[in-house]
């Protein structure tokens, strides 16, 4: 496995591919800049807030968002009152996620870990579990959910985004959002990654957790607006329970 530059490096065996993990080093420093490369999970942020905090109130639950970058989402989650522990394999969207605590004045405990790492040593100690926009650049997606399991309090929540596989979300969250209307920079999905809603639901039976609900983010690209709905054949939404 090659160097990310990190002082953390990952076993050969982790859960972890150090190429995607290099796509997010480079851009990584823009992240809370509204209009750069992450102006998509900033456009989004609100709507999938929404949706988790629809299902269950986040107020002093503790939280562990996976995959959780520069800390968008983590940070909206510890403002509503939550104890948010923050996990990311990629060193500079951690320090970036690090350093703006300064400017709002928030806690989240950050690591730079795997979830199957911190499920190796623990159990049963979160109520909540996000893991957003990241399984689909993992090696081993299952593993993930597996770790979640075992972190997860009886009755804890867990919800999932990712992209789907099939030609439709090749055009929209390739060509067209990486190519078209360069929402995104060229290379930051690869295709045959993106995940079925039947492969996620298989996967969180073999782990006995319990599907609630399959939800779309579509986008419409005349408004540069995205929106629930209930059509999943590119980005989507998962919520299960424990
Ligand atoms: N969840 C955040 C960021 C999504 S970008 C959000 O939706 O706002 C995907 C993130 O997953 C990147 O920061 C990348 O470094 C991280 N990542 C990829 N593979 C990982 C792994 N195996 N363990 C932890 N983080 C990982």
């Amino acid at each position: 496995m090659s160097s990310t530059g990190s002082d953390k490096q990952p076993a050969n065996t982790a859960n972890v591919d150090a190429r995607e993990i290099a796509k997010f080093e480079e851009i990584a420093r823009k992240w809370w800049d509204k209009e750069s490369d992450f102006k998509t999970l900033h456009d989004i942020n609100p709507l999938r807030l929404s949706y988790i905090t629809d299902r269950v109130d986040l107020s002093d639950k503790r939280v562990l968002d996976v995959g959780c970058g520069g800390g968008i989402l983590s940070e909206s989650m510890a403002d509503l009152g939550a104890h948010v522990t923050g996990i990311d394999m990629g060193e500079t969207p951690l320090s970036v996620a690090k350093l703006h605590l300064h400017e709002s004045n928030l806690s989240i405990d950050y690591q730079q870990s795997t979830i199957e790492e911190i499920a190796d040593s623990d159990i049963e100690r979160f109520d909540v579990i996000t893991c957003l926009e990241m399984l689909e650049h993992v090696p081993d997606p299952c593993s993930v959910i597996s770790a979640c399991k075992k972190l997860l309090k009886p009755g804890g929540h867990l919800f999932l985004s990712t992209i789907n596989r099939n030609p439709r979300s090749y055009l929209f969250a390739v060509v067209g959002a990486e190519y078209l209307l360069k929402l995104l920079p060229q290379g930051t999905h690869d295709f045959a990654k993106f995940l079925k809603p039947s492969e996620i639901s298989a996967w969180l039976r073999q782990h006995d957790l319990s599907l609630m609900d399959i939800t779309g983010m579509t986008y419409n690209p005349f408004m540069g607006t995205f929106r629930l709905s209930g059509n999943v054949d590119v980005n989507y939404l998962v919520h299960a329970t424990s």
